[in-house]
């Protein structure tokens, strides 16, 4: 199995290498670029925020108690004062810190449902949504970047399931690049949430959003 660090490491370098392609296309600022590796690192932990080892599960949370709380309060800045902005980012917070993590420990397990390639779908609109108030290319290219970048991660689990050049397979092939969660109402519930996220995303568009 790769480790925390093989995997931002691959995630980051993948990040690098598309966001250098887009700023040089005119795709996204240099500041989208910057912002854009580091949502790519954030993808390539964030599958192993089931694991057992704390690392990985730490990064993942620390980053979306760093963002999702940022991004309300860009997002709202103009409906809303200072006063009412800070107290929801500080409920934020405290929400992906306790309850949902409490929740990740408890309704998860590895190599489950956050293994799976439309937890990446998910993932990517949830990115698409949250950045209402960037550039249709950049947002995009956040969503397109954060998919990829999760993958790389299922990717290179999967090739770390492989013994003698391919020749065999360790038991855990087949738990990482998978269309399933770990049960059948999990499964469900995810193609669910990816028809009701993708419903906003289209209705965003034709309701005029960027
Ligand atoms: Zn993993």
């Amino acid at each position: 199995m790769a480790d925390f660090k093989t995997h931002t490491i691959l995630g980051t370098g993948v990040g690098i290498g598309l966001s250098c392609l887009a700023v040089t296309g005119n795709f996204i600022t240099l500041s989208g670029s910057v912002l854009a590796v580091f949502l790519s690192a954030v993808a390539s932990a964030l599958p192993d925020i089931d694991s057992d080892s704390g690392s990985p599960r730490k990064f993942a949370l620390s980053a979306l108690e760093i963002l999702c709380p940022a991004i309300l309060m860009v997002s709202f800045s103009k409906d809303f004062s200072l006063e009412n902005l800070m107290l929801s980012g500080i409920a934020v917070f405290f929400v992906i810190r306790y309850p949902l993590g409490y929740l990740i420990d408890k309704a998860t397990k590895h190599r489950g449902v956050w293994h799976s390639i439309p937890m990446a779908l998910i993932a990517s609109m949830i990115v698409y949504l949250v950045f209402c108030r960037s550039a249709f290319s950049s947002r995009i290219f956040f969503a397109l970047i954060f998919f990829v970048c999760f993958l790389s991660h299922l990717i290179l689990d999967e090739i770390c399931s492989l013994k003698y050049f391919g020749l065999s397979v360790k038991k855990s092939f087949g738990t990482a690049l998978k269309f399933s969660g770990s049960s059948w109402l999990q499964t469900v519930f995810m193609y669910i949430v990816i028809v009701i996220l993708g419903g906003i995303c289209l209705f965003e568009q034709v309701a005029g959003g960027k």
